[in-house]
């Protein structure tokens, strides 16, 4: 199994849409950034990159690329994942502190669990969803998100075929 860790953080800016977790939010400000500034989707991105050791969001999709610009980040997400398909690994689970003045995340907590599960081929109770207000740390106006991942190795049809023995041999090893 492997454990990664993702941050990340974006500036609020007037007028723009919110996007979290995939979620577009009602609220005045939106997370600037050169995609849709999703911060959550970032974050975990960088966590299932960071997982295999496959270098980071910006390896993938740098942001002098102008073909990013205001892109969707659920495909950055995807292209992580397929990473992590390829490595022989399938997400287990996730964890993801948010830390921000406003909006309140609580009453659309369920949604972005919800659609990050979706997105990691999971089930919603391996989606762990939380929010902070940003105390003492002077960032009003900023979002920030922390991810942990954590992944298994995939079965495959030959590790299918091995024997107890072998699986439990593996098992230890990884
Ligand atoms: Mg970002």
């Amino acid at each position: 199994m492997r454990i990664g860790y993702g941050w990340d953080s974006h500036e609020f800016k007037k007028g723009l849409p919110l996007k979290v977790g995939g979620v577009e939010l009602e609220h005045t400000h939106g997370l600037a950034g050169h995609s849709d500034g999703d911060v959550l989707l970032h974050a975990i991105t960088d966590a299932l990159l960071g997982a295999i050791a496959a270098g980071d969001i910006g390896t993938f999709f740098p942001s002098e690329d102008a073909r990013w610009k205001g892109a969707d980040s659920v495909v950055f997400l995807r292209a992580a994942m397929e990473q992590v398909h390829r490595a022989g690994y399938m997400v287990a689970n996730v964890d993801s502190t948010l830390i921000l003045a406003e909006p309140k995340l609580s009453p659309h907590a369920k949604k972005i669990q919800a659609r990050v599960a979706e997105l990691l081929r999971i089930e919603p109770n391996c989606v762990g969803i939380k929010a902070k207000t940003p105390e003492g740390m002077g960032t009003d106006n900023a979002a920030i998100a922390h991810v942990t991942v954590l992944l298994l190795r995939r079965a495959n049809k030959p590790r299918a075929r091995m024997t107890a023995a072998a699986h439990a041999k593996r098992g230890a090893r990884d």
